[in-house]
Order: C-alpha cells, then sequence, then structure tokens
C-alpha cells in the first residue's frame, strides 16, 4: 500500500459573472488568444527564415517590451500572459517529440476565436484568489461563485474556462487529504476491450455505455445542420451554438462515465495494472496501413477503422488519467506495466501465441486454454504487475484453473 497522504484534486465550478464582467473575461480570452496566435507567428517566422527557434524566456522577455507598448495588455495580470507562452512551448515540444519519434503531427496551429477557451493565473493569490466565497480576479473584481462542494488542500493554480453553456472555475490543488477506502484485498489487471470498455482479470466487462450512440448521432445531425445554414448568417451562428452545447453534452456524458467506472474499479480493488502507454506510439493497436501490394479498390474502411480506433485511445487515456488520480485519492494504487505481447502470450502456460487483431479468442495449442483475447491480456496485465513487484504472482504456468469462454 502507497504511504501517499496527499494526492492532486482539480475543483470545477460555475462562475456567475454580471454582464459587464463576462464583456471582460471575453476581452481577456481575446488577448490571449492574440497573444498567443502571435507569438506563434513569431516562431514559424524565425523557424523559416533564420532557422532559429525562440524560447520561452526570449519571448517572455519580448512580453515585457509588448505590455509597454500595447496598453491593451497591461491591464491583463502578467502570470496569465505567461501561462499563454508556456502554453505555446508545450505545443511545441510535444510537436518536434512526435518528429522525433518519427511521426508526421501537424504543425502547431493558429487558435481561431472558437478555440481558444481558457486563461490560467498560474500563482494562487497573486491575480486570483477567494475572498469570502467569492472569486476576485485582478482588474476584473469579484465573480459569484455557484459552489457545489467545498475546495480541499492548497489552490496552486486557478484557470477560468469558458464552455457552450456559460464561464467556469477549476481550482487545481495540491495537498488534498487523501481520503482511504476500505480494502479489499484484491488485486485485478484492466486491458481496453474492442467491443467493450475495458474487462478484468477476473472476467468483468465494463460496457461501453448506450448513450454514446445516441450522442453521437445527435451530433452529427447537429454537425449536418451547420454545414447547411450559410456562412456568416444568424441561422448558422444559431446551429453552432446548438453544435457545441452537443459537444459539451458528449463530453460530460463521457466524463461521468470515466469516473464512475474508475471509482467502481478502485472501491473493489486496492490495486489496479494497466499497460503502460508509450508517448511515441499512443495506439498499442496501429492505425490499418494500406498494403503497397494490394491493388484491389479501397474503399477506405479500414482507414475509418484506425480513425475510430485513434479516439478510442485518446478515451482511454483520459480514462487511465481519472484512474490514477481516484485510487491516489483513496490510497490505493494504480500500476502500470510494460504492454509487449501482453495479447499474445498465454496467460495459462506464457506460450506465445500469435494472432492478428481480428483473431478475438486467445486458443492456446500448449495448454488449452481457451478465452477471450481482451480477457487473456487482462489476466496477463495482472500477473506481469504482481511479478514485477515482487509478489507472489499465478505466473504462467501455475495458471491452470478451468476458464469459460
Ligand atoms: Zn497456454
Amino acid at each position: 500500500m502507497s504511504e501517499q497522504t496527499t494526492c492532486h484534486k482539480t475543483y470545477q465550478e460555475k462562475l456567475q459573472p454580471t454582464p459587464a464582467q463576462e464583456r471582460e473575461l471575453e476581452r481577456v480570452l481575446w488577448r490571449c488568444r492574440t497573444l498567443y496566435n502571435t507569438a506563434l507567428e513569431q516562431r514559424i517566422f524565425l523557424w523559416r527564415r533564420r532557422g532559429a527557434s525562440t524560447s520561452r524566456y526570449q519571448q517572455e522577455a519580448e512580453l515585457k517590451a509588448l505590455r509597454a507598448e500595447l496598453p491593451e495588455y497591461e491591464d491583463i495580470h502578467s502570470h496569465v500572459l505567461q501561462d499563454v507562452l508556456t502554453r505555446l512551448e508545450k505545443t511545441y515540444q510535444a510537436f518536434f517529440r512526435r518528429v522525433q519519434h518519427g511521426e508526421k503531427p501537424g504543425f502547431p496551429r493558429f487558435h481561431g476565436k472558437d478555440r481558444y477557451h481558457s486563461f490560467t493565473s498560474k500563482a494562487y493569490g497573486n491575480g486570483a484568489r477567494l475572498e469570502n466565497g467569492a472569486l476576485v480576479l485582478s482588474k476584473i473584481g469579484r465573480l459569484a461563485v455557484r459552489w457545489s462542494r467545498p475546495v480541499g488542500g492548497t489552490i496552486k493554480t486557478v484557470t477560468i474556462s469558458k464552455a457552450a453553456d456559460g464561464w467556469y472555475v477549476s481550482f487545481s490543488c495540491a495537498e488534498v487529504p487523501v481520503e482511504p477506502l476500505p480494502l479489499t484485498g484484491k488485486e485485478t489487471g484492466i486491458d481496453m476491450g474492442l467491443k467493450v470498455f475495458l474487462i478484468t482479470a477476473d472476467g468483468q466487462p465494463v460496457e461501453n455505455p448506450r448513450h454514446y450512440r445516441k450522442a453521437e448521432r445527435a451530433l452529427k445531425q447537429a454537425h449536418l445542420r451547420v454545414s447547411r445554414r450559410k456562412k456568416g448568417s444568424h441561422r448558422r451562428r444559431k446551429a453552432m451554438q446548438v453544435l457545441a452545447k452537443q459537444h459539451q453534452h458528449v463530453r460530460r456524458q463521457r466524463r461521468d462515465f470515466h469516473h464512475t467506472t474508475a471509482l467502481a474499479l478502485v472501491r473493489a480493488y486496492d490495486t489496479i495494472y494497466v499497460e503502460a502507454i508509450q508517448p511515441a506510439n499512443v495506439s498499442r493497436r496501429p492505425a490499418p496501413k494500406q498494403d503497397e501490394h494490394c491493388t484491389s479498390v479501397h474503399n477506405g474502411a479500414s482507414q475509418k477503422a484506425g480513425l475510430n480506433t485513434s479516439i478510442h485511445d485518446a478515451g482511454w487515456r483520459h480514462f487511465l488519467w481519472i484512474l490514477a488520480c481516484k485510487a491516489a485519492c483513496a490510497g490505493k494504487r494504480v500500476d502500470a506495466v510494460p504492454p509487449a505481447s501482453t495479447s499474445q502470450d498465454c496467460s495459462g502456460c506464457g506460450e506465445r501465441i500469435y494472432k492478428s487483431l481480428s483473431v478475438r479468442t486467445h486458443v492456446c495449442t500448449t495448454c488449452g486454454l481457451m478465452l477471450d483475447r481482451d480477457l487473456n491480456a487482462a489476466r496477463n496485465i495482472l500477473w506481469r504487475g504482481q511479478r514485477l513487484r515482487g509478489l507472489p504472482a499465478l505466473a504462467g504456468g501455475l495458471n491452470r484453473e478451468p476458464v469459460g469462454l
């Protein structure tokens, strides 16, 4: 059991700004976005012309000059502006990291009006603080907060974000006391399923929620409606608002599902083993590549499957992150194990049984074990995790209990 007594936690609450405050928030967002785009432009310019790269520190020095020259930036807290440059730096680093890994990522892009939603005060108390239950932002004033629960620990950063249904504030907190959940003495491994959301090593599947499909259909319709309406028209703008709300709805449903699923796992098990996600290649299941020797007409179906898989993987990442946070806050642990060949190895005897992705059942020719492919992987993840921790794992060869399909 981990000795950790505190954890990190983010609390999000709805803001209730007055119309005048809302205009101020919009203005800050606008300035931040402009700064982001300007800084990006500068980096691209220097990169193309001189092959030089600009560091965030150089840009921060220029920020000072900018603030002196442009009065509209003067009344925005310097920490908020510095955070804009930090974001750009992070995007840039991620971009170059992916280039180094031989991928072909999209170049960091300029942010349009609908693509920049938040700004951050990086040090609580300096530009943003709480006072008698209200959020006080420097140069904007006191904003009313609709509290749903008390904030715990020490607030580190404050982020203001604009969503389809209004403004929100997120407090990122450290040193939040752990609220331990009762120990169950049970451990498991989990694997991302292809048909189900996940499966545990003891064979318990967590289905993908049904509302996903329904919400996705609604999303598609909202998309269509936008594309059918004339650009710049009032009707199109309205349709875009509906679309944004629809997006938000889907995001929230997914988030809720992830939270509920993670909580159930953390309640049931003391340790949960997962496959480590490689940063270079997010997807363990590579996107289908078109065969060079294949001369038949390509209908795009496999490409589409690849796309769906990558969306699925992004969801999985988000889920694992929530799971790790929940476990830390409940005094439980999540351990990542090396992912190599967890779906190929037999969880019964350890023999490697090669199978392509389309083979959904693991059939061992050595020990005769036959079970669902993902379940086999989940068991391997559990054994591997326990072995790595030096626990008396039910290693390959010892796990011979009869397993039904
Ligand atoms: Zn076997």
